[in-house]
């Protein structure tokens, strides 16, 4: 639909230096560090909130702010976590006294944080306002076309940055793109032994046999939040996989369960009660007696297609109630629990991703590479939730602090002033499941934004910039690179 729709575009229309598309938190990075260098910035964002997943989906950790060796990255993302934190901690009752980063963000917070810097850093935000197409002049983006309540609006600009977690600026303007596995991803991960699972399952040797085909996604699932929890009996559970027998649930009575045989809850011929997930998954949140649970998954789902998207809400939905249900019923620390809320949007781990000048690999990321052009670090552990939902989560953690990421993976292939930031960065299938970790989207974002800025100002083409300079800029600005 490249240009489709500029024949009904009338008067409206703005020009900027930078556009940036969607406002997860890695787009809020972009759109922060772009206009903290004195560009003029759009930020474009189809629901009215900032945040995306970190906030619509309340995914509460905000994981890899820091090198494994617990060196903070630096740079907005250490600079809105400590806002994040200390807010959470002021505003939100919280019990966790000396808990992790991770275990006291609260999505209300990190919306307020998010809305409050982006602004302040004088770019603007465009809220309702959803990509639909765009036109390109040779190597160029030359400006997209936007829905929002009044109608259709064309935005020009010098640059643009594709934060919309599915690449849908690069997948629509015809810019390179991939999606979901490829055919020989796991080799990296059977020469490397992280081809197993990375949790307590004790599921030992390769896993991943069948894993040859393309385009295999990791499985979505919509977090929500429990009160009235014992949770330190819940915690003691967590990341675990129950057994006929424990805590006195016979497969008799689970048969019986109303929800048996439903939502995931399918049995098969050996002895482990059937779960979603396959196990229990909770994190802490900000409220005494509060959990929120990880627990849904429903395979073989694109987020990226319209169809496929709503099948996902349709069955992920479903399923939050079942998992209520099963923890209330079975689980004497649920017992008393009580729905507080759920992620108001599908959680979508993988869809598509820009190819850019590189592709950042999982060898890469498992080896710890360096780059000379390194614009952000990952520390996370190659996390690949089973795209064919027989295994829990495949991968490990990595052996050193953490893996650079280049530059080059952040530039389209295709277009000269067309950038990608977080989940849709160029990495492949493998890299991606570390990648695609809040912490890391925020670096990338910041990169993208210092550098599309950059290039505004120098009107020079994405991969003309002096990358030194480039880094410098980072690195002034705190970043650990
Ligand atoms: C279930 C689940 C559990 C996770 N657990 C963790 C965890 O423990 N720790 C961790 O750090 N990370 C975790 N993640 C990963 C992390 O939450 C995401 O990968 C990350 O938040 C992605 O950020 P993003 O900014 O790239 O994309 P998103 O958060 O997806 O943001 C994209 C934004 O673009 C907007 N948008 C989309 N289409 C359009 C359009 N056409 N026009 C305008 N705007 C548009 C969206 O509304 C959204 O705001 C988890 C993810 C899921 C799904």
């Amino acid at each position: 639909m490249n240009g489709n729709c500029v024949n009904y575009i009338v008067e409206r229309s703005e020009k900027y230096d930078v556009c940036v598309v969607g406002g997860g938190v890695a787009g809020c990075c972009a759109a922060i560090a772009s206009a903290r260098m004195g560009a003029k910035t759009v930020l474009i964002e189809s629901s009215g909130v900032l945040g995306g997943q970190g906030t619509l989906g309340i995914v509460t950790p905000i994981s890899a702010t820091n090198a494994r060796n617990g060196v903070s990255f630096g740079g907005l993302v250490k600079e809105i976590t400590d806002e994040v934190i200390s807010m959470s901690k002021k505003y939100c009752t919280c019990d966790q006294n000396g808990a992790d980063v991770w275990d006291i963000a609260s999505p209300h917070i990190v919306k307020y944080v998010l809305l409050d810097k982006v602004q302040d850093a004088g770019a603007d935000i465009m809220f309702h306002t959803s990509f639909l197409s765009s036109t390109t002049e040779n190597d160029r983006i030359e400006s997209i076309i936007v829905h929002d309540v009044n109608g259709l609006k064309q935005i020009f600009a010098k640059n643009f940055i594709d934060s919309t977690g599915d690449a849908l600026l690069v997948c629509e303007s015809g810019a390179e793109f991939v999606k979901g596995s490829e055919e020989d991803s796991y080799d990296s991960l059977r020469v490397t032994g992280f081809d197993k699972t990375h949790d307590d399952s004790g599921q030992e040797g390769s896993v991943y046999n069948s894993c040859t085909k393309n385009g295999l996604m990791q499985p979505v699932s919509i977090f929500f939040v429990l009160g009235g929890v014992d949770t330190e009996e819940a915690y003691k559970l967590n990341n675990k996989e129950l057994h006929f027998g424990d805590f006195g649930i016979t497969r008799e009575k689970f048969s019986a369960w109303k929800f048996c045989g439903t939502c995931g809850f399918e049995l098969s011929d050996d002895d482990k009660i059937p779960m979603p997930q396959g196990r229990i998954l909770v994190t802490k949140t900000t409220r005494k007696g509060a959990l929120a649970v990880n627990m849904s998954r429903v395979i073989g789902i694109d987020g990226s297609d319209a169809d496929s998207l709503s099948t996902g809400e349709i069955l992920a939905q479903k399923q939050i109630i079942a998992i209520i249900d099963f923890l209330k019923t079975f689980i004497p620390a649920f017992k008393n629990a009580y729905y507080i809320h759920s992620g108001s949007t599908l959680g979508i781990r993988e869809t598509n991703r820009m190819v850019g000048k590189y592709v950042l690999t999982g060898l890469d990321a498992i080896n710890c590479r360096e780059f000379d052009d390194c614009i952000a670090r990952g520390s996370y552990m190659i996390d690949i939730h089973d795209p064919n939902g027989k295994k829990r989560a495949i991968g490990g953690h990595l052996p050193k602090n953490y893996y650079d990421i280049p530059y080059r993976s952040i530039i389209s292939n295709t277009y000269s002033n067309l950038f990608a930031c977080g989940r849709c960065i160029s990495s492949d299938h493998v890299a991606h499941a570390s990648t695609r970790i809040m912490g890391t989207c925020m670096m990338t974002g910041q990169s993208s934004g210092t550098a599309a800025a950059l290039a505004s100002f120098q009107n020079k083409k994405s991969y003309g910039i002096d990358v030194s300079e480039l880094r410098k800029i980072l690195i002034d600005n705190g970043m650990y690179i």
